[in-house]
């Protein structure tokens, strides 16, 4: 059986780091606070709100909801955000997708301060990770799984590692966090020919591609590290896109759904505020 990687675990680290640098910024009449945009009312978004809330709060930092009706106009929204930008109160922002159709994400991307995109959307940003400038802010996810081979002491260098997913929120960043750790990354996605074959060949197997059970056991060989990203509901039950079960006996390590990468991010966001409140 494999040695579980356990974000849970990492998570707990982290929190510990975190807390001291919140007390630190607090004694300094700072309080780290994010403000997450939210335009209309999905149910998933609700939830994120709600969670994100509660973890924040058990670190000491501040999470403020600005909630906008569905119909709201792109500039209007665009406005508020500007505002958002400029309130020295506020340290990150974050907006819930997706959005009405009737905004263009592109445009929200474009609006916010890179000084508080703690979620990494912006283009300067993005263009920071892609050249391996660790001065921005990375996508938290991707964040997540590098963390997640830090604490298990696991060197990507020379190692071949094969992304599942090339989302700009997941997969490219993450191979491009990959490459800067001197692994051989192959990014894979719903196109590519031979995805188990190549999957196989992976010392490192990320698995993003949103599609429950994809990895299964022709996906590994007996050294793979295999971390889930993948948040999939099935029959209301929290399933990763690795199936577990079958995989988990069959390789080195692997991360669990839920319990793995995903406790991780929260995490990642929440240093990342925390820089913000610091660099101010
Ligand atoms: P996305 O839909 O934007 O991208 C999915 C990618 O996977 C695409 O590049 C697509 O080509 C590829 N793909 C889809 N099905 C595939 C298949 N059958 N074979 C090969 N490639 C396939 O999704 P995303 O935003 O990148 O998220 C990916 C997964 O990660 C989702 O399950 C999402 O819920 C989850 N996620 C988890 C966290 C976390 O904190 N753990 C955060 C964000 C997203």
């Amino acid at each position: 059986m494999a040695f579980i990687m356990k974000g849970t675990d990492v998570a707990q680290v982290k929190k510990q780091g975190i807390i001291k640098r919140v007390e630190a910024l607090k004694e300094r009449g700072v309080s780290p606070t994010l403000c997450i945009i939210m335009v209309g009312d999905r149910e998933d978004s609700h939830a994120y709100v709600k969670g994100a809330t509660k973890a924040l709060a058990g670190c000491g930092i501040g999470c403020h909801l600005a909630h906008y009706p569905e119909d709201i106009s792109e500039h209007r929204l665009l406005e508020e955000i500007e505002a958002v930008n400029k309130k020295p109160e506020y340290h990150g922002i974050i907006v819930m997708r997706p959005v009405p159709s009737a905004i263009r994400w592109e445009a929200v991307e474009e609006a916010i301060s890179p000084a508080k995109d703690v979620d990494c959307i912006t283009a300067q940003n993005l263009a920071g990770v892609f050249k391996g400038d660790t001065d921005v802010f990375y996508p938290c996810t991707a964040k997540a799984v590098v963390d997640m081979l830090d604490h298990y002491e696991i060197n990507a260098e020379g190692k071949k590692a094969v992304v599942i997913g090339r989302s700009l929120v997941v997969g490219k960043p993450l191979a491009m966090m990959l490459l800067q750790r001197n692994a051989t990354v192959t990014v894979c996605h719903s196109r590519t020919r031979d995805l188990a074959e190549i999957s196989s060949q992976a010392d490192i197997l990320v698995a993003a591609a949103g599609t429950p059970g994809l990895v299964g056991p022709d996906f590994v060989n007996e050294n793979s590290i295999v971390l889930d990203v993948g948040i999939n509901m099935v029959d209301g039950k929290l399933k990763g896109d690795v199936d577990f079960e079958r995989v988990a006996p069959l390789v080195s390590m692997i991360s669990p759904v839920p319990g793995g990468v995903g406790s991780v991010t929260t995490s990642v966001l929440m240093e990342n505020i925390v820089t913000a409140a610091e660099k101010k």
